[in-house]
């Protein structure tokens, strides 16, 4: 096949990823989620990650977890939880994620250290550019998929496509943050679950393997 773009040696290869929110996306919302006890996959969760990991897309967890700022779990106990899910997920046939990201913060926090107007608290994007920084990810050929508005904002800040899914807090209200909300959230699609939202993704973007740079190298 015929180069008609000269290869980049020097561009580095970004990937796409899928953002998920972690309660009400991938498990259910319980409120301030605490013990290994109380998580419950959502149905469909690890096929959907296996359909989009095997498309190409890098997943990649992002989540407030004011559970440490209020002082109910430190941030060791935060990574302990998050790896008894991706046990349970691995388990239940879902590929590896790519990476945790989360927001330990809150304005208002009960403990002092973690009280803080950071820039990692979804509505904010600094999850994300984080992420895509550490993991060199593409972040507009990125996917947010989160329960509520707050998600939504943080995705389109940082620049990729959203999807609403209505298996959580999607009729709470806006989450307390540092700043006044006027910007009303709006997803680039709505659906039932992960499953849906996942399909709905590699409709849209069959593979991954399609962008400009990518062709260049073949
Ligand atoms: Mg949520
Ligand atoms: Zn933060």
């Amino acid at each position: 096949m015929r180069q008609v773009r000269k290869p980049s040696e020097t561009l580095p290869l970004l990937r796409p990823a899928v953002f998920l929110d972690r309660d009400g996306v991938l498990v259910e919302d319980v409120g301030l989620l605490r013990r290994e006890e109380e998580i419950r996959l959502l149905p469909g969760v690890p096929e959907a990650l296996a359909l989009l990991k095997t498309a190409g897309y890098d997943l990649v967890v992002v989540s407030n977890q004011a559970v440490v700022a209020r002082g109910h779990l430190d941030e060791s106990g935060v990574e302990v939880l998050q790896d008894h899910i991706e046990g349970r997920l691995s388990a239940a046939g879902a590929p590896l994620l790519d990476g945790f990201y989360y927001c330990p913060h809150h304005p208002k926090a009960d403990l002092e250290a973690y009280r803080r107007d950071c820039d990692c608290r979804k509505p904010r994007p600094g999850l994300m550019l984080r992420a895509a920084e550490e993991l060199g990810l593409e972040l507009s050929r990125s996917y947010l998929v989160g329960d509520r508005p707050t998600d939504l904002l943080a995705g389109q800040r940082a620049g990729c496509k959203t999807v609403w899914v209505q298996t959580g807090q999607h009729y709470a209200p806006l989450i307390q943050t540092s700043e006044s909300l006027l910007e009303r959230p709006s997803a680039d699609h709505t659906c039932g679950s992960l499953l849906e939202a996942a399909r709905w993704i590699l409709a849209r973007a069959p593979s991954t393997t399609d962008s400009p740079v990518m062709e260049a190298k073949r």
